[in-house]
């Protein structure tokens, strides 16, 4: 069999986790014939909880499943992991400033990020899901000094499936017949989820919906509300989705994608977005790099919507960087 690759998780125990472990230990990130081994980071006082959930694992008798490991020191749970899925951050308090929100976890990913650099495998790939997760992700990027920096993403795959889903619903096509949407800048209320390159059948999405003002009204805010209805109905969030989201952004980063897919990755300069923010792009992947898709154009309504979402991350970026965070 093939050697295992070690795959570390952090905030384990909580409700991310609980989709997302079982999915990795059954094939969903590497495939059905790549053995992990689990390394699960979380704080002392989830430890005795994340028993619970490594006992359920063992019981799934997982053949894929090759060792796993728990605890609190993040330099010894990123030993040698060659993909690290950084899910446990600090949620704003009531009462709390976005100074204190960027702070605290300012506090949680730089750590991380040193211990990553000190003891992650040469090949290893960072995907933040824990939020703010942009700027989570700056901040264990500026940390890992000697990894690559195009080693570092954010999760915005929950919001492109939540729009491919919308579009989904309202034409009757199969998500599968549905390409090429783009969510771009901050996993926030700004993110753009832009359709005006997606396709619903080979044809413009605009054209196949056929109701603009749906499109501007309703679609864009129930996307990025979508988070919120789920807390309503359920009375508590969207973790499934969640893990199911970064299982997609991660295995499409490993084992490569042809289509358009959109992950939060350190800007190059493309389409205007300052470099070294990580803002959300359109990509492919190949040989486990990804590479922002060039040339699309920009209409003026578009162009404001991608200004607006960046503006938003310079100012989260200036603001932990005057918090000695980067
Ligand atoms: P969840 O597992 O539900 O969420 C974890 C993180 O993912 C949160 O920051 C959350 O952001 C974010 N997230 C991103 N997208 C979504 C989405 N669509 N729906 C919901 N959340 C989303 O949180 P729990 O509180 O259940 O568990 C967090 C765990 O992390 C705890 O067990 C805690 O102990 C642990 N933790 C571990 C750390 C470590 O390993 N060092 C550090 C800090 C915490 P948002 O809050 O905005 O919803």
């Amino acid at each position: 069999p093939k050697p295992a690759v070690r795959v570390a998780v952090s905030g384990a125990a909580g409700a991310i986790g609980y989709s997302l472990l079982f999915r990795i230990a059954a094939g969903g990130l590497l495939g059905p014939d790549q053995p992990v081994e689990l390394r699960l980071l979380e704080v002392d006082e989830a430890l005795g909880a994340l028993e619970g959930t490594v006992m359920e694992l063992q019981d799934c008798a997982f053949p894929l499943l090759a060792g796993m490991e728990t605890g609190s020191d993040a330099r010894r749970m990123f030993d040698g992991v060659s993909h690290a899925l950084l899910v446990g951050a600090k949620p704003r308090g009531p009462g709390m400033e976005r100074s204190d929100l960027l702070e605290v976890n300012g506090r949680i990913f730089g750590p991380q990020g040193e211990a990553l650099n000190d003891a992650a495998s040469d090949d290893v790939q960072v995907t933040v899901t824990g939020n703010p997760a942009n700027t989570n992700c700056l901040i264990a990027m500026h940390a890992a000094r000697d990894i690559p920096n195009e080693r570092f993403s954010a999760l915005t795959r929950l919001d492109q499936n939540r729009a491919v889903a919308q579009l989904a619903t309202k034409t009757g096509a199969s998500v599968t017949d549905i390409h090429d949407v783009i969510i771009w800048g901050n996993h926030s209320a700004t993110q753009y989820p832009d359709v005006t390159h997606a396709t619903v059948h080979g044809r413009a999405a605009r054209l196949e919906v056929g109701d603009d003002a749906w499109l501007n009204d309703v679609f864009t805010p129930t996307v990025a509300k979508r988070g919120a209805a789920i807390i309503e109905a359920r009375g508590a969030s969207s973790a499934a989705s969640a893990a199911s989201a970064t299982i997609d952004h991660a295995r499409d980063w490993a084992l490569g994608t042809e289509a358009m897919v959109s992950m939060a990755v350190p800007s190059d300069g493309s389409y205007g977005v300052p470099e070294g923010l990580v803002s959300s792009f359109p990509v492919t992947v190949r040989d486990r790099a990804w590479r922002i898709v060039p040339d699309l154009t920009i209409d003026e309504f578009s162009r404001a919507r991608i200004d607006a979402s960046v503006a938003e991350l310079a100012s989260e970026r200036d603001a932990v960087r005057a918090l000695g965070l980067i």
